[in-house]
């Protein structure tokens, strides 16, 4: 498998379990903001390129919202009730084709980016066992990611087979230069959030 440049990620059942409030709040878990953090960092530390991150979502939701500006993410597209909208944006905007995303999925909603993006993880829900079935049929995954945090389990998955992971927890525990480096770049960026309905 070639290396992502990329990284696109459903909200409902990726970042959370699928439930949510009247108010459609929800919540998020460290153990996945870790992973991406540390995937960031890894993928600076050896490609010395940045790895654009965003968070593609049907609805709208303030939780998703929080944690895109807390993680400093690139881009937060919400109401995409088509996501293959967001291919000739994000292509235009990091400069980086579609066939070298990666894209955390787990529902119907996501299959037509599916079908466009390079490397594609789909949540192994049990609700959603048949549908996991078609879109493997429609080959649509190439990875299966198990619930709960499907998102630390992708990244520590994609980690361990670059052989990135070591160096980066031991840079990350150490605070090193790259690190600090890596962190100041980090925190520069603000995402940008826009209404995909339109
Ligand atoms: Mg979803």
């Amino acid at each position: 498998m070639s290396m992502i440049r990329g990284i696109v990620l459903d909200w409902d059942g990726v970042w959370t379990d699928g439930t949510k409030s009247a108010e459609g709040q929800s919540v998020f878990s460290e153990h996945d903001t870790m992973g991406i953090n540390l995937l960031r960092f890894a993928h600076y530390l050896h490609t010395d390129s940045w790895l654009p991150v965003a968070v593609v979502t049907g609805e709208r939701n303030l939780t998703a919202e929080h944690l895109v500006h807390r993680e400093h993410f690139d881009q937060f597209l919400f109401y995409a009730r088509d996501k293959t909208k967001t291919i000739p944006f994000l292509e235009d905007r990091w400069g980086i084709k579609a066939s070298s995303w990666g894209f955390v999925f787990d529902d119907v909603l996501d299959f037509g980016l599916a079908e466009k993006v390079g490397r594609r993880a789909m949540v192994t829900w049990p609700a959603t066992a048949h549908t996991q079935r078609l879109a493997q049929a429609k080959g649509l995954v190439d990875d299966w990611v198990d619930p709960p945090n499907p998102v630390r389990r992708w990244c520590e998955h994609y980690l361990h087979e670059q052989g990135w992971l070591e160096q980066a927890v031991a840079e990350r525990q150490s605070w090193s230069a790259r690190y600090q480096a890596y962190w100041a770049l980090r925190n520069e960026r603000e995402p940008e959030c826009l209404d995909l309905s339109r």
